[in-house]
């Protein structure tokens, strides 16, 4: 059987080398040796200036928009996984949606304007499949009208935009690490801020408030990460470059030999070192899309509708007509994609899509 994608495993020995290393110290949470050595490490991967990893990749985006979004208008994209969109409503603030730009398929930028009102408080846009958004452009509109940026930044480990670490852009960057994702912890996340001040809150915020056992800087939830995680981030880093070169030549077959007369797939902005973290093809019709499916299904190969369906039609949301993500979200799969993919099975996946357009 061949997934969407295929979660990489460590050898066992060097996992169990980090484990060991929590029995010695018999400490298990609360920010011990193992995870303040993985943020050291991806600090140093990512070239970060700043780095506080998580329990997951949503708690970044739930204590970004408490801090920032203030029960206000959330400006957001409808093309992201629900996470995005949830996070804004379980805060108690409002996604007001902006369409997608139909080749990058980030927040159409130029649409952003026209949704802000007194009520607006911050734009959270995903730099989705690991393609940025037009930071520049999202930058200045923010400055001119006073309004946070926050990225979820989800699927972007190891992506840099015009010379740094993508993280490094906005008012709040964040990031998943969750057992899908392209670097793993099994679960957890981080989250990337510059401003000291606004990073000091965030820290607070993800440990109950404490300010030492007794006292409190304020309100927070728990989204600390434990030492057990960190163990498996440790024993995943070391593989990343042999992880990202073989998805490399994964990508590289699908753009050789993949009927691109009749599909489309997404444009990465200029300036972007890009990751391998997902390979969406757009289809010409739903039809055409689900009678591929069909056959890679039949030969126990299962891609994923990332992102299905937009999230304007997600039965607890108020509905705006978003036509660019709605139709995108009805032809768009993400083919499989790991480091374990074999020539021959991409070679069999290629076959299967060609012979079925
Ligand atoms: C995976 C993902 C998240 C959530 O991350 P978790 O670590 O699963 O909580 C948020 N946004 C996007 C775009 C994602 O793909």
């Amino acid at each position: 059987m061949i997934n969407v994608t295929k979660t990489f495993f460590p050898p066992i020995e060097e996992y169990q080398a980090q484990l060991q290393r929590v029995w010695q110290n018999e400490w298990l949470t609360n920010r011990g040796a193992l995870v303040l050595e993985l943020e050291e490490k991806l600090k140093a991967y990512l070239q970060v200036n700043s780095i506080l990893i998580t329990n997951n990749g949503t708690i970044p985006l739930q204590i970004a928009l408490k801090l920032l979004g203030k029960g206000g208008e959330i400006i957001t994209t409808p093309f992201s996984y629900v996470a995005t969109t949830a996070s804004i409503l379980w805060e108690n603030c409002t996604p007001i949606f902006v369409d997608i730009h139909p080749d990058f398929l980030t927040i159409d930028e130029t649409q952003i304007e026209a949704a802000i009102t007194p009520k607006t408080s911050a734009i959270l846009a995903t730099h989705v499949f690991g393609n940025p958004c037009n930071i520049e452009l999202i930058e200045r509109i923010a400055h001119q009208h006073g309004l946070k940026v926050i990225y979820d930044a989800a699927h972007c480990f190891g992506v840099s935009y015009q010379g740094q670490s993508v993280f490094e852009y906005g008012d709040v960057s964040t990031c998943s690490f969750h057992a899908t994702k392209l670097f793993h912890t099994g679960e957890g996340g981080a989250v990337f801020c510059n401003d000291e001040k606004l990073m000091h809150q965030i820290y607070y915020s993800h440990n109950f408030g404490h300010d030492g056992p007794m006292a409190f800087h304020g309100l927070g939830i728990n989204g600390k990460i434990s030492e057990l995680q960190a163990a498996m981030g440790l024993a995943v880093l070391p593989h990343l470059e042999r992880i990202i070169a073989a998805r490399k030549e994964v990508v590289g077959f699908y753009l050789n030999t993949l009927n691109f007369e009749v599909l489309t797939t997404m444009k990465l902005r200029e300036n972007t070192h890009w990751n391998y973290s997902y390979f969406p093809v757009i289809f010409e019709t739903e039809a055409q899309l689900l009678r591929v499916q069909k056959a890679l299904n039949d030969h126990e190969i299962f891609p994923r509708r990332y992102f299905y369906p937009s999230l304007n039609k997600v039965g607890y949301i108020k509905d705006t007509a978003m036509p660019i993500s709605e139709s995108i979200a009805q032809t768009i799969l993400c083919l499989p994609l790991s480091h374990a993919l074999e020539p021959d099975d991409v070679a069999q996946i290629v076959n299967l899509i060609n012979a079925n357009l």
